[in-house]
């Protein structure tokens, strides 16, 4: 089985009929959903996100990449980017993914989008989409909602509570303070997107000895990251992940999901492996039952 745990909804770029088109023919079975928190973006260039992904990768020039980074938020907390302003939503849209939930249960299964920034009580938003079915877990975003872990803390307590998973985007120092949330919070089960973006190796060490997993998604990583991540953190803590429909355009500029997916097969790891990171893992971690579509 094949579980995409990072797919963001954007009818704006992947409509519904293209979506659940495309995932049959390249075998997805099931995505879990993330609410949109921004206005649709254009692709990034490749030479750019590389320029990036290679600042990142080291402690001493990660300072060069978060500067980059400011400079695309505006004070409005909107991303400028060269071709243009695009909103950032404080509040992302969770009641367009859940209602794609609802019409197809065996597809499709939501993240419940947070921002402790911008809500008046977080844990009654939580209270509120963990009601919803196929509800997993919650996705936050410090990095783009801009705001310091710590704020997350009562959040991760409840949720440690429940054995909810958090998918979180972690931002550059203590936007993405995952040492401390690991720490105050050993039995939170924590998913860093991309790879643990923007940390990377630094981080994967650090999650071999905590309740950290990582998703491959998405093209803030590349090929060899994703080797690297499973060779050092095990293919246990890692997930299957798209980032779709960013990223890895097909030849009608549309999204490729072959893309990831080859990433995973081309693995030099057991089919066992490839299977816990195409799914099993994320059921573990989900709880998420299904039943055959
Ligand atoms: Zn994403």
């Amino acid at each position: 089985m094949i579980i995409d745990s990072h797919a963001h909804f954007e009818p704006r770029m992947l409509g519904e009929a293209d979506l659940l088109r495309k995932l049959d023919a390249a075998g997805v079975d099931k995505v879990a959903l993330i609410p949109a928190m921004n206005d649709p973006l254009p692709p990034v260039p490749e030479i750019l996100l590389g320029g990036v992904r290679l600042l990142m990768q080291s402690g001493f020039t990660r300072p060069l990449a978060e500067l980059i980074h400011r400079a695309t938020l505006n004070a409005e907390g909107n991303l400028r980017l060269a071709s243009g302003e695009y909103k950032i939503y404080p509040q992302p849209d969770n009641a367009s993914s859940f209602d794609l939930v609802k019409k197809y249960p065996q597809r499709f299964v939501s993240w419940a989008f947070l921002n402790p920034r911008a809500s008046a009580n977080v844990l009654d938003d939580l209270e509120k989409w963990r009601s919803y079915s196929g509800m997993i877990g919650v996705k936050l975003h410090p990095h783009w909602h801009d705001y310091t872990t710590d704020l997350l803390f009562p959040l991760f307590e409840r949720m440690q509570q429940l054995g909810l998973p958090a998918l979180i985007h972690l931002g550059f120092g203590k936007r993405g303070d995952y040492r401390a949330i690991a720490e105050k919070f050993p039995r939170l089960k924590m998913i860093a997107a991309h790879a643990g973006f923007p940390f990377y190796q630094d981080m994967w060490n650090f999650a071999r000895q905590h309740n950290i997993y990582v998703d491959l998604s998405s093209p803030y990583i590349d090929e060899n990251l994703a080797r690297a991540a499973v060779k050092v953190m095990g293919a246990e803590r890692c997930l299957y992940g798209t980032d779709a429909p960013y990223g890895f355009a097909d030849e009608n500029h549309s999204y490729d999901y072959t893309a990831i997916r080859g990433w995973v097969e081309r693995m030099p790891v057991s089919p066992a492996q490839k299977e816990a990171i195409f799914s099993t893992n994320f059921l573990a971690l989900t709880q998420a039952k299904y039943s055959p579509t």
